[in-house]
């Protein structure tokens, strides 16, 4: 016959179940109330650690070439949060990764997967590892050192890690997604550009930032010259095919912080930040040149594809996302007028 066990054994125990219970339903909760991948992430550790009542814990994804790079970490220094590099089957979180089996060392230094690099900061010699699993697939890993009692973890610590975990890739599946789907909202399908709306929605704010800390802003309008006449003569699918290098040309030749847009059919917007007008029409006679050298394959006829560009800037359009694009629209038509493939900028 069992022993009776003490009633206070049995009170922590309901205690730990009730925590439990409280820490599933909160991250249930996160798999509906929360979007942001990191904002997931960044929840599951904060709960980890306080349910398991420990100070270091990371998130580790396995990225497609089957490296494991470390998403979110608390009570690791940036430096090794940055340094910190491997693979699937090395190490703890490699093995876990590989396995797909969550995994409770007692001792990590008889373990010979333990990695001696951080292994100063770690003052108890247990830890727990689960892994992050969705649509069949590893996808993560979330470790755990340190408890607070310098306890090694127990079973139910790692049961509970498990528990979460299978939640957390639930959530951070549906953020990628929805992720991957604002990213596809944003997009122009046939040039891989930004579309009209997001073009609009970074204008706004780019405007926002310039007038706030009175930093320059350009706009450079670009439109197909005769783009008519040359899917008349090609065919669409050339016009097509015309308009994606065009596009390839712009994003080529733009910096990390622009933004270079279809703005609708054969025109493109390029939003040029901490650019002066000067800065803005050189950039654009770039892109002029550019098109005008562009072999198009099989296309009919000698004439070059050329554009013509039109330049704005808020000193002298104003901090108004309308006026902005007004004046870049003036200057292009000023540029068609006088006999398309040039660019136009309000000092000429
Ligand atoms: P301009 O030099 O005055 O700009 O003349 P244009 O012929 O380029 O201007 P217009 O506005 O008369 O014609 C624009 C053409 O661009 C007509 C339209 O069929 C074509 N176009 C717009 N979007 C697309 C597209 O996605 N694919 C193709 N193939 N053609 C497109
Ligand atoms: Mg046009
Ligand atoms: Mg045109």
């Amino acid at each position: 016959m069992a022993a009776a066990r003490p009633a206070s054994t049995e009170i922590a125990e309901l205690r730990r179940r009730h925590s439990e219970l409280e820490l599933l339903i909160e991250t249930v909760q996160d798999r509906t109330s929360t979007l942001s991948t990191h904002d997931v992430i960044a929840r599951l550790v904060d709960r980890t650690l306080v349910h398991l009542d420990s100070e270091i814990a990371s998130v580790l994804t396995v990225e497609p070439d089957e490296s494991l790079r470390i998403l979110h970490a608390v009570g690791l220094p940036l430096e090794i949060v940055r340094e910190t590099r491997s693979r699937v089957g090395e190490g703890i979180a490699g093995h876990v990764a590989d396995s797909g089996e969550a995994l409770l060392i007692q001792d990590v230094e008889s373990d010979p997967r333990f990695s001696r690099r951080n292994h100063e900061r770690y003052y108890t010699h247990s830890c727990i590892s689960a892994p992050l699993v969705y649509g069949g697939r590893v996808r993560g890993v979330i470790n755990v050192n340190n408890k607070q009692s310098r306890e090694p973890f127990l079973p139910e610590d790692l049961r509970l890690l498990g528990a979460l975990a299978g939640h957390a890739a639930v959530a951070l599946a549906n953020a990628n997604r929805f992720e991957e789907l604002l990213e596809r909202a944003q997009r122009d399908a046939l040039t891989g550009l930004a579309n009209h709306g997001h073009f609009w929605t970074v204008l706004e704010t780019e405007i926002k930032r310039a007038s706030r800390h009175g930093r320059p802003l350009a706009l450079v309008l670009i439109d197909v010259d005769h783009f008519k006449r040359f899917n008349d003569h090609n065919g669409h699918l050339k016009g097509d095919g015309a308009l994606f290098q065009v596009a390839r040309t712009i994003a080529e030749r733009s910096r990390a912080h622009d933004l270079a847009a279809r703005y609708g059919g054969e025109e493109f917007g390029v939003l040029l930040p901490e650019t002066e007008a000067a800065g803005a029409a050189s950039f654009g006679e770039k892109i002029r040149q550019a098109v005008e050298c562009l072999a198009l394959p099989e296309v009919q006829g000698d004439e070059p594809l050329t554009v013509s560009v039109g330049v704005s800037s808020v000193e002298q359009a104003g901090c108004d996302a309308r006026a902005l694009v007004e004046a870049a629209d003036s200057e292009l038509y000023r540029a068609k007028a006088a006999g398309r493939n040039r660019v136009c900028a309000p000092a000429d």
